[in-house]
């Protein structure tokens, strides 16, 4: 249903939308208790970085397999180095991968790289750096201790370890760990296929951009790039014009995938067409305005399985809903059980004035100053400009009911992955 324009119509819209607004983290209940994993799917070792785990691995096998050197020296008898300098033959060379002739004897040395197998009858390693080779002999400098630079056999990992469970996300360490156990593939959380659609007839793709008083098409990309750090898969359909018949085309194409994201067209003007769309493909609207700002319309639909997202047109709030409530979803749905940004506290840099009744979500700059770290507002908040969220690292989280922030005031700030801005002092 079209909302009424009249003036009347504005009144009776404004209390409407006072019932039907909902605060940030009933909204983000109510997402996220519609949306459930995808499921389970086999893939190589190769492909699996960046995936979630859908299985708990134990290891069937005894990692270092041997004991072996952790160093590049000589494999001695440790009682045969208690009175330093003590001199010994050289009898034989251990790289790494080969095994020894023989055992060692009394009074003997072998020459061994790190990671080659000790021999019997060692029972340490003598660093390179502590010894000096005459002809067949060495001379050790140095009194090792039993077991020094030896690296015991399972001292990383034994058979039936418990290497990780199900939900963690497929780390590098990880990812080196499975290959060291032998396990080339391996059960994940399927992905979704998120469709993303911009709507509005004043859009044109990036390529096309002139100066004839067209807007890019930023959100899709942003948001493109968005799902891919998520881990998701993006799906892009273009720009839709503001047509109900060639919305609902391009939705129902959309509705294919596993989600769908679509931007603009969601208040209340007479080309806000998404709601009525959505509503005529089946679906049940569960929520439509969020006490937030940036970013209150917010259309939330479920056709079939299928969430839809319908998040409001100017690029900040499409960026700012789609952290708050897309991103938590996508990640439910793939199964991870951490689906929020960290959030952290800093010491506001300035006053933040604002009316009750909104969430504010702030654009701010992070700083470390003698030990402490400051939130600055990170240029103008309006949602239609990008700049200041380019500029930004976190998200200052000003409580509903809150007027007035002091300067000097501990503020929560929601960590946007900006990893290459908040490198700590002295790296
Ligand atoms: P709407 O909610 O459709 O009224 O859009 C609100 C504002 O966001 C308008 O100024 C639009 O031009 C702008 N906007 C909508 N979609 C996009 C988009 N995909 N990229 C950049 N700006 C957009
Ligand atoms: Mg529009």
């Amino acid at each position: 249903m079209r909302e009424p324009t009249s003036q009347a119509g504005h009144g009776q819209m404004a209390e409407k939308a006072e019932r039907t607004s909902v605060q940030v983290a009933e909204a983000r209940d109510i997402i996220l208790g519609s949306v459930r994993p995808l499921g389970i799917e086999t893939v190589d070792l190769g492909q699996a970085s960046g995936r979630v785990l859908a299985e708990a691995v134990v290891s069937g096998h005894t990692i270092p397999p041997l004991d072996n050197s952790a160093m590049d020296g000589y494999a001695v008898r440790a009682d045969d180095t208690t009175r330093v300098p003590s001199t010994l033959r050289v009898v034989e060379t251990i790289p790494a991968g080969h095994r020894a002739s023989r055992a060692l004897g009394s009074g003997e040395a072998m020459r061994i790289f790190t990671g080659a197998p000790i021999p019997s009858g060692a029972d340490a390693v003598v660093m390179q750096e502590h010894t000096e080779l005459t002809d067949d002999q060495v001379l050790i400098l140095k009194a090792a201790k039993p077991g020094d630079h030896v690296r015991p056999a399972g001292c990383d990992v034994l058979p039936d370890t418990a290497i990780a469970s199900s939900g963690m996300p497929l780390r590098p360490p990880l990812i080196g760990m499975l290959a060291a156990i032998g396990r080339t593939q391996i059960r994940v959380q399927r992905r979704p296929r998120v469709a993303i659609i911009a709507t509005g007839d004043e859009l044109v793709e990036p390529d096309r951009l002139r100066d004839d008083g067209k807007i890019g098409n930023s959100n899709s990309y942003g948001l493109r790039a968005s799902l891919e750090e998520a881990g998701a898969l993006p799906v892009y359909l273009g720009i839709a014009p503001d047509r109900p018949e060639a919305l609902r085309e391009i939705f129902k194409e959309a509705l294919r995938c596993d989600a769908v994201i679509s931007t603009g067209g969601v208040s209340v003007g007479e080309h806000d067409w998404i709601k009525q769309v959505l509503a005529e493909l089946g679906g049940s609207l569960r929520l439509w305005r969020v006490r937030m700002r940036p970013g209150a319309p917010l259309a939330f639909v479920m056709i079939d399985h299928v969430p839809v997202f319908g998040l409001p047109g100017n690029p900040v709030s499409t960026l700012v809903s789609f952290e708050q409530f897309v991103r938590p979803a996508l990640l439910r749905m793939m199964g991870r059980s951490d689906v929020f940004r960290p959030v952290e506290p800093a010491v506001l840099a300035e006053d933040y004035e604002k009316q009750s009744g909104r969430m504010h979500f702030v654009r701010v700059v992070l700083r470390e100053r003698e030990g402490k770290r400051f939130a600055f507002v990170s240029g103008d908040q309006s949602s239609a400009i990008l700049l200041s969220m380019v500029r930004a690292q976190g998200l200052a989280i000003v409580a509903d009911e809150a007027t007035h922030v002091p300067a000097g005031s501990i503020v929560p700030v929601q960590l946007l992955d900006r990893t290459d801005l908040r490198r700590a002092p002295g790296f």
